[in-house]
């Protein structure tokens, strides 16, 4: 499942633009639309989203 740390998250939106499925927007990731791609993982600026089994 995908965390996003939210004391990290600007909420610059960058996640939810990359996301192929809209699974992720500011600071809030619904798990159930998630592909666990790791395309918001890999380019959010603040390291704040992680990707764990
Ligand atoms: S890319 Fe990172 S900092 Fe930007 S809104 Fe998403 S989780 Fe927050
Ligand atoms: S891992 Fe991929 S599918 Fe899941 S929220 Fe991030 S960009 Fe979207």
């Amino acid at each position: 499942m995908l965390v996003i740390i939210s004391e990290k998250c600007i909420e610059c939106g960058l996640c939810s633009l990359l996301c192929p499925s809209g699974a992720i927007a500011n600071g809030s990731v619904d798990n159930s639309l998630c592909l666990l791609c790791g395309e918001c993982e890999a380019n959010c600026p603040e390291k704040a989203i992680k990707v764990s089994e």
